[in-house]
């Protein structure tokens, strides 16, 4: 034996090593989506994950009073806590939750579209957010938060620039896995949905989440017709003071043949999938 030999058996065995990497399959990857009931509010918690990583993502945390069922269900899911915390917009029904959720969880950034608004709630969020030195990052269109499992979270909304309401400037995320995807709209509206369609920045998706708990003035037809949902999901309160969800945005879900699934009726909506098919409440859908 050659004194180089050791060195090729390591080079062959290293060579070996490389090959069973490249042909061995990707680990499988799966993606939860969470549209927790916190009755006449949104908060949604979005799992990606495969064998080795996790991302966890939660997008709103309902007003306060619902704030113990978002914080016990990320404790459950999300025991290492939420690498992202993320604020559509500064409506209290939409991050009064956070008030506890950011004093119970560890949250490693805090995502927003850098509104701010001159309420005690949003005051005491800041608040807390710079007592706990949690970073702070300004999202807008174009920007992305990468996910484990190639899982993606695209924010398309609001562009840069874009002056409206609260409503209509909330963060909109489309979070894909492989060919599955689940449009994420905040409060936005008929004005937001004209701007991402004249943007180009909307495509299918097979959940939506209405907008705007099921407001009328959200879920416009032009905009159904491009997101094509299968499935929407409404977040809001039973026996809201504002009707939602409202019977001519409902009556345009069932026009482009989506299934609706209500908080106010089944209480959190679970949806899994692997990036083909998925499950609701652990009903295989398609
Ligand atoms: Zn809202």
């Amino acid at each position: 034996m050659t004194p180089k030999s050791p060195y090729l058996l390591a080079a062959a065995a290293l060579l070996l090593s490389a090959c069973i990497t490249q042909s061995a399959p990707p680990s499988p990857a799966n993606l939860t989506i969470y549209f927790i009931d916190v009755g006449q509010g949104d908060s949604t918690l979005v799992i990606a994950s495969n064998a080795t990583h996790t991302t966890t993502l939660l997008i709103d945390a309902g007003d306060s009073s619902h704030a113990k069922n978002t914080t016990r269900l990320v404790a459950e899911t999300a025991p290492l806590g939420l690498d992202h915390a993320l604020a559509t917009h500064p409506d209290a029904d939409h991050i009064a939750g956070f008030q506890t959720v950011l004093g119970q969880v560890r949250v490693a950034e805090f995502d927003s579209n850098g509104d701010d608004k001159d309420t005690q709630t949003y005051a005491r969020i800041a608040e807390k957010l710079d007592a706990l030195a949690i970073p702070k990052k300004t999202l807008k269109q174009g920007d992305e938060i990468p996910l484990a499992g190639g899982a993606r979270a695209q924010v398309i909304w609001p562009r840069d620039g874009f002056e409206g309401d609260y409503n209509a400037r909330s963060v909109v995320l489309r979070v894909t896995l492989d060919s599955f995807c689940v449009l994420l709209t905040g409060d936005a509206d008929k004005k937001s949905e004209e701007g991402m369609l004249a943007d180009n920045a909307v495509a299918p998706c097979k959940v939506l989440k209405a907008g705007h708990h099921g407001s009328k003035y959200s879920s416009s037809q032009p905009f159904l017709a491009v997101v094509s949902p299968e499935l929407v999901a409404i977040s809001a309160g039973e026996d809201n003071r504002y009707g939602h969800p409202n019977p001519e945005a409902l009556a345009r879900f069932a026009a482009v043949n989506a299934k609706t699934i209500h908080t106010a009726e089944v209480g959190t909506i679970v949806v899994t999938t692997n990036g083909t098919g998925y499950y609701v409440n652990g009903r295989y859908t398609g």
